[in-house]
């Protein structure tokens, strides 16, 4: 059911019975606590392919642990979490890395690549680790480099690029391996408004072109304006649920990526 699928889903356009059958994240009673903080409180959360969903709510209500147990990062007190159909309780250490390294990207508010690297190499290295030799990782990582509009900047480091081109930086290491799933904490939360929305916007295409899942943590309006969802959370509970005016309609340019 895999690969078809994520060329096949139409984004936004899915009924409920088709985002559950073909759910990319799947949370199920979850709990986390740390000592006597009730992080996350009994979360059901379905998320069905090639949707985008917005996760807002105050400091403190729980949406970066969220994140990390959707990616493995952290494990839940109790409940299930499966991503791609497979739950990760399941999977021994290296199993849950390879899943993390192959169907979850990741994106952060503070980009998290390495200042030692170029971005060719930062957007290589996850190819390198999954054992990809040399060539084909480089070819791999320029072509990501390419479609996040970057081909030109491919050998300088991170302290030669602005704040908007190291985020594009950021993206395309975390789909070179064209995850089902991107998770994205805070995306545009160190750049300016414009730079912003262009990250969003990038967000926006690769959703499209590529099929990419996106769950977006952010504080920022007109980042859910970008999102079929918005999903509330306070005090370790999904507490609302709405649809985004879904300003942003799907593949608005670029339509060159598969
Ligand atoms: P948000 O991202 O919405 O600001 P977090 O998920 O980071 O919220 O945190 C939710 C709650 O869990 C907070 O009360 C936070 O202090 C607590 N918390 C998060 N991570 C840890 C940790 N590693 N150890 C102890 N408490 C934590
Ligand atoms: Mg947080």
């Amino acid at each position: 059911m895999n690969e078809m699928d994520v060329r096949e889903s139409t984004p936004g356009q899915s009924s409920d019975g088709e985002a559950t059958r073909s759910a990319v994240l799947e949370l199920t009673g979850i709990t986390k606590t740390y000592g006597s903080v009730h992080a996350l409180d009994g979360v059901d959360l379905s998320v069905g392919r090639g949707e985008r969903v917005a996760l807002i709510g105050p400091s403190g209500s729980g949406k970066s642990t969220l994140l990390n147990l959707a990616c493995g990062l952290d494990e839940p007190t109790s409940g299930v979490v499966k991503v791609d159909g497979i739950a990760l309780s399941v999977l021994d250490d290296d199993k849950r890395t390879r899943l993390r390294r192959e169907k979850i990207g990741m994106v952060f508010q503070t980009f998290n690549l390495l200042p030692t690297l170029t971005a060719l190499e930062n957007v290589s290295l996850p190819l390198r680790l999954g054992g990809a030799g040399g060539r084909n990782a480089g070819k791999q990582a320029r072509e990501m480099l390419e479609a996040v509009g970057l081909g030109p900047r491919a050998g300088h480091r991170p302290d030669a690029l602005s704040g908007g081109e190291r985020q594009r930086v950021a993206i395309a290491r975390a789909l070179v391996f064209q995850p089902p799933l991107l998770l994205a904490d805070e995306p545009t939360g160190n750049l300016d408004s414009e730079t912003g929305e262009e990250i969003l916007s990038l967000l926006d295409d690769l959703n499209y072109d590529l099929g990419t899942t996106v769950v977006m943590v952010t504080h920022n309006q007109a980042a859910t304006a970008h999102c079929q969802r918005v999903l509330t959370l306070r005090d370790g509970k999904i507490v609302d649920e709405a649809e985004s005016a879904f300003l942003a309609g799907p593949g608005a340019g670029r339509g060159d990526l598969i």
